[in-house]
């Protein structure tokens, strides 16, 4: 990335912030929370804390970062090295992202491409460069159907924190991610001290890892389903109420136990539920990578991720690309591009500049 391309980045984001600040969503006891960002062309400052939200948005204003991130933990002192900053408990995180999900149209938009030759193709990535043996790197694109695909498995994890868990709804707070994906924190002061292993737990439990029950057990659950037991709430509701949904199934039990589990698990990333000393984006910024709007999901029904979290403006912007892969943005198609000069609205710049597919011309 050259300086004239950082330049213009910089430029880009730091306008948006001006203007936008007010969109900015900041957790709520600051000064308990440790915030970080990344330059552009920069690596991650961790360990500041803010005294209040003018304060915050006066250091964005003055770096325009590429990302901006709070912690979802509160500590005594947050500007602390990790083992002296003192935890004093976190709201529980889900993170739910296209990466995750095998939806089956990725292997015509993900791909491996060599830094060096450009030469691409499908995954996996080989090592290195089949041409040259130069170093490959993996890109992950979108699609309409990757996006419904999150916002599905976001319900998912909804369902399952207000039936199974007695999550008051209130108590949830949605935000796409800014680039294939969601992240819900929970607000529910039970879960506030829960430690690494809890979490897991309940990680576990909407990913279904120890399911599908066993032949026996899935057919005793099918013989007495009415039953007040059990089986009448959680995993065990799920599965009796869809078995007995499918009366005129043919197939074997297992088929059809597996079938309830695999279209009702929530594919969460539990790495992200687990930590508990993680910073996230925050709501109301810009992604580092698409230049989209990390921002909150008040009706699932209404929001548009395709369309929606772009803020940035139409503008044209004049790039020199060395090679980049098809990029679908507001359901339009920009590229691939070769090494050529071309012309795109800002926000479709932004997402090549960033991830190093060109730079301004
Ligand atoms: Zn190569
Ligand atoms: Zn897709």
């Amino acid at each position: 990335m050259n300086e004239a391309t950082v330049a213009f980045l910089r430029h880009t984001y730091k306008e948006h912030y001006f203007r936008q600040s007010d969109a900015i969503e900041f957790p709520d006891q600051i000064q308990s929370r440790e915030f970080g960002y990344i330059p552009f062309g920069g690596g991650m400052v961790r360990h500041l804390s803010f005294r209040s939200s003018g304060e915050a948005i006066a250091e964005i204003l003055r770096q325009a970062p590429s990302s901006v991130y709070a912690s979802n933990a509160r500590y005594s002192d947050p500007t602390l090295p990790m083992e002296e900053k003192g935890w004093l408990g976190a709201e529980l995180i889900f993170d739910i992202d296209a990466t995750d999900i095998p939806t089956l149209c990725k292997k015509s938009h993900d791909i491996w491409y060599c830094d060096k030759c450009h030469a691409s193709g499908r995954l996996p990535k080989p090592a290195t460069c089949p041409k040259c043996k130069g170093s490959t790197v993996e890109f992950h694109g979108t699609c309409a159907v990757c996006l419904q695909a999150s916002k599905e498995h976001t319900l998912r994890v909804i369902d399952f924190l207000t039936r199974d868990f007695g999550v008051s709804p209130g108590d949830i707070r949605a935000n796409f991610s800014g680039n294939r994906g969601y992240h819900l924190h929970v607000y529910d002061r039970r879960f506030d001290q829960l430690d690494q292993t809890g979490r897991a737990e309940l990680a576990d439990y909407m990913l279904a890892l120890s399911l599908p029950p066993s032949q026996s057990l899935a057919s005793l659950l099918r013989r007495r389903p009415a039953a007040r037991s059990a089986t009448d709430y959680g995993w065990m509701k799920r599965i009796t109420s869809y078995t007995q949904a499918r009366s005129d199934y043919r197939g074997t039990l297992q088929k059809l136990v597996s079938e309830a589990v695999s279209t009702q698990r929530a594919l969460i990333d539990a790495s992200v539920t687990t930590d508990i000393h993680r910073v996230f984006r925050l709501a109301g910024t810009l992604h580092g990578n698409t230049g989209m709007a990390k921002m909150k999901v008040t009706s699932f029904e209404q929001f548009d991720p395709e369309r929606d979290p772009v803020v940035l403006g139409p503008e044209r912007v004049m790039l020199k690309t060395s090679f980049c892969p098809k990029l679908s943005i507001k359901g339009e198609t920009f590229g691939p591009f070769k090494a050529e000069t071309v012309s795109v609205p800002t926000y479709a710049a932004i997402s090549i500049l960033t991830r190093g597919f060109g730079e301004v011309a």
